[in-house]
């Protein structure tokens, strides 16, 4: 297990998100639908240029509820991350650019909710988030990253099956909205309703 200090100049940026952008919230998933998304565009054009060996299969993009654990997960079956692209991407731009995004913006909530912040939106309404991310590159070990959104964040090598992708938000206490079934499904239908690939939405529970 390694750990590590994401690069970025505040020392948290939690407390600007939360009184900032507490309207816009639910934002959330459609950033976090969106990326699924763009990493399984990613794959199918790799794929397309004979860079992904064998047959793509299925590429639905899951959301997992999990009331019990208090997880919502958006699994995708994308090109997936190798560690090295974990810590460029989510640890150097996804947090550096929601933090110049909101000095920039700070106070006004209606921008952000526009133009959305990101991967790091995931935290207004989790206080973790994990990332297991398994590469289409056959060589590359699948890692799993977990961050409470302060700057300290966790990596290890871990094991999984299939390509993609799963951000596992947990769920904070002042959020449970989310880990409504019914919550989700308006959600869906609000930001996720045309969208190049099936999504599929389940209870673990059920
Ligand atoms: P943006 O989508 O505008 O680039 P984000 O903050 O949403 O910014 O995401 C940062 C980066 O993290 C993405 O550009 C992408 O490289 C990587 N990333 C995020 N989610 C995924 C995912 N599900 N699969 C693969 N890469 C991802
Ligand atoms: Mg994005």
């Amino acid at each position: 297990m390694e750990k590590g200090h994401i690069s970025v100049q505040t020392e948290n940026i939690f407390p600007i998100i939360k009184k900032f952008l507490y309207s816009d919230q639910e934002i959330f998933l459609r950033e976090i639908v969106a990326n699924a998304t763009d990493a399984t565009s990613k794959l199918k054009t790799l794929s397309a240029r004979g860079e992904v060996d064998g047959d793509i299969g299925d590429l639905t993009i899951d959301i997992i509820l999990d009331k019990e654990a208090k997880t919502l997960t958006i699994r995708d079956r994308g090109l997936g991350m190798s560690e090295a692209e974990v810590k460029k991407f989510l640890n150097q731009v996804a947090f550096s650019s929601a933090e110049s995004f909101l000095k920039k913006y700070k106070d006004d909530a209606t921008i952000i909710g526009h133009f959305g912040l990101g991967f790091y939106s995931a935290f207004m309404v989790a206080d973790k988030v994990e990332v297991v991310t398994k590469s289409y590159k056959k060589s590359v070990k699948p890692v799993r990253w977990i961050c409470d959104g302060n700057p300290e964040y966790e990596i290890e090598t871990t094991k999984k099956d299939f390509r993609g992708t799963d951000v596992i938000l947990h769920i904070n206490d002042e959020s449970t909205e989310y880990l409504e079934k019914s919550k989700i499904e308006e959600l869906l239908v609000k930001y996720a309703k045309f969208l190049p690939f099936p999504i599929r939405f389940g209870t673990k529970t059920e």
